[in-house]
């Protein structure tokens, strides 16, 4: 690896924690990163990384190890939920009550409470995965009653990679969604994790709200 490409992620990162607001995370999402690259975006101040992939994440988490949070963000087949909870800190996308039992049966054999996100298929795409609106309620009541789950708050995509501005309206719905189950004082629930915006969207997802945000173009340049 290049030093002077290591010297641009680092660069990137100092540059982004000084931007971002108090009180809202950086997550570095690493899909396709070398643990080298990982490693130079955590000497710049990266605490927390995203991975999408268990398999990737398990060759990563080997080089690196438990020194930052572990954030799984890609969709979660129930089959990988056993390898999973061995390395993530935090699971950001658990869409259906199937998913998060697994994932409370799997935490209970090893004693271990799991942070989750619901992820919000907030533009309702059909292609997409995540929980329509309307079933994050009943959803979030369903995993408070899980005794190895702790639900910590929502995650969206959004449907838009162009114009931010297109995703204004999707985070918007997400916030006021998580507005709503705060209202809901459901037992056993800390909710203060509002995971939106990815390198194209993030400060429109800042400005609506979002208290941690998955950057990974904006770290490590773009994927090939
Ligand atoms: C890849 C990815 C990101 C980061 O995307 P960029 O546009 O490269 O910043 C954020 N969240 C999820 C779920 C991703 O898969």
């Amino acid at each position: 690896m290049l030093g002077p490409e290591l010297e641009q992620i680092k660069q990137n990162v100092r540059q982004l924690i000084n931007e971002l607001p108090p009180g809202v995370e950086l997550v570095a999402a690493a899909k396709q990163q070398t643990a080298e690259k990982i490693m130079a975006a955590i000497e710049a101040g990266v605490r927390i990384i995203g991975e999408n992939y268990v398999q990737e994440a398990a060759e990563a988490f080997q080089a690196i190890g438990p020194r930052v949070q572990w954030s799984f963000i890609g969709h979660l087949q129930k089959n990988k939920v056993k390898r999973a909870i061995e390395i993530f800190d935090i699971i950001e996308t658990v869409d259906s009550l199937e998913l998060a039992e697994e994932i409370n049966k799997r935490c209970a054999a090893l004693g271990k409470n799991m942070p989750v996100l619901i992820e919000v298929n907030s533009g309702r795409e059909p292609q997409k995965f995540g929980a329509r609106p309307e079933e994050v309620e009943p959803l979030a009541r369903a995993i408070i009653a899980l005794p190895n789950l702790k639900l910590r708050g929502l995650m969206t995509m959004g449907p838009f990679e162009g114009d931010p501005e297109q995703a204004r309206p999707y985070f918007r719905l997400t916030r006021q969604l998580f507005e709503q189950l705060k209202g809901l004082n459901l037992p056993g629930a800390e909710l203060n994790i509002l995971s939106m915006g990815m390198t194209n969207s993030y400060r429109v997802a800042i400005e609506e709200g979002a208290t941690r945000v998955r950057l990974g173009t904006r770290i490590f340049g773009p994927r090939f």
